[in-house]
């Protein structure tokens, strides 16, 4: 089923996102965490695309293996930083014979160290980019687009940076979905900032359960996400026993999920870091079951 579809249907729309594994003990971990999630019945689940393309034959083996062995739709990211047209042609085209039926289109980093990317002579510079070549190219597929609540890191103007995020969706984006945050405000600022200049997709929350220190740190650096002071202290009482972090992590995740849904959020997007647990502990919290989900 295609995105737009998919959002009209589900509301709120529940996903869950992994990424390839890179050893035969990783990829069994993960192979439970989806038998694990699958009977939820997410309306998609998603699979990331390694920095600068680095996971792309993993990345697609994964999608393919979903698509073909569970009842799971499945959405892999494409990142185009460092590959040529004829490149991202041809995975969009594996995706397309495999009947996968959405995309995440993505710029992705810029290699460490680079102050001014410069895309492939025959590449694409921006996300907006990539989303034209697929709505041209590949019109049969749906496609996504990231969007950052606390804005982008690399554009410090945020009434720039929804500019560009509105270049995505003109372009052809079906549903933006977020950077992950830890306060509900911002998202529900950028939501109201994304009506006022005219973004009308719907707009996908990113959660992610922190589920240790190293982890949260790693990816608060990564994504510029802001930790509030309250979720702070709760992580300094558990100070660095990993489960009794864990347990704040899927509190405050099942916090904020709970108050997204009381504000008609139209799909929650977990990073499930490839573990079931956390995601499926706060699922069971908030009383959604699949087949009661509400229809559009
Ligand atoms: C849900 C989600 C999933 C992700 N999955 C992956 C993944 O699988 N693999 C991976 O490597 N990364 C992933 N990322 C991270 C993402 O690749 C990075 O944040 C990257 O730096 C930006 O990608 P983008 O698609 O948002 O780029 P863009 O939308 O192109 O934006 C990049 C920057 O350029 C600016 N910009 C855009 N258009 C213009 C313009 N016309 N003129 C001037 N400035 C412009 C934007 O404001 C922004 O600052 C994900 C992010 C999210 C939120």
């Amino acid at each position: 089923m295609r995105f737009d579809q998919i959002l009209a249907d589900h509301r709120p729309s529940i996903s869950f996102e992994f990424f390839p594994p890179k050893s035969d003990e990783a990829a069994q971990t993960l192979y439970s965490t989806v038998s694990g999630l699958e009977p939820l019945g997410p309306s998609f689940v998603s699979v990331t695309y390694g920095a600068g393309g680095s996971t792309r034959d993993r990345t697609r083996d994964l999608v393919l293996r979903l698509k073909r062995d569970t009842t799971l739709t499945t959405v892999p990211h494409l990142t185009c930083v460092n590959s040529s047209r004829r490149e991202i042609a041809e995975i969009l085209h594996s995706y397309v014979e495999g009947g996968v039926e959405n995309v995440l289109a993505l710029r992705g980093d810029a290699p460490p160290g680079v102050e001014h990317f410069e895309p492939p002579v025959d590449g694409f510079r921006y996300a907006s980019d990539l989303v034209t070549f697929i709505r041209k190219e590949f019109p049969t597929l749906g496609i996504g687009v990231a969007g950052y609540p606390e804005g982008h890191p690399e554009t410090t103007d945020k009434m720039l940076d929804l500019d560009n995020l509105k270049r995505k969706v003109d372009a052809g984006a079906d549903v933006v979905i977020t950077q992950l945050f830890f306060d509900n405000r911002d998202f529900y600022d950028f939501v109201e900032r994304c009506e006022l200049v005219g973004i009308a997709k719907p707009i996908v929350a990113g959660i992610m359960p922190i589920q240790s220190i190293a982890g949260v740190k790693r990816m608060a650096s990564l994504s510029g996400a802001r930790l509030p002071a309250e979720l702070l202290r709760a992580l300094a009482r558990a100070g660095d026993d990993n489960e009794r972090v864990a347990s704040v992590g899927a509190h405050w995740a099942a916090d904020q999920c709970r108050r997204l849904l009381d504000h008609q959020v139209r799909g929650l997007h977990f990073y499930t870091l490839n573990r079931s647990a956390a995601t499926r502990r706060i699922y069971e919290s908030l009383g959604i079951k699949h087949s009661q989900q509400l229809r559009a």
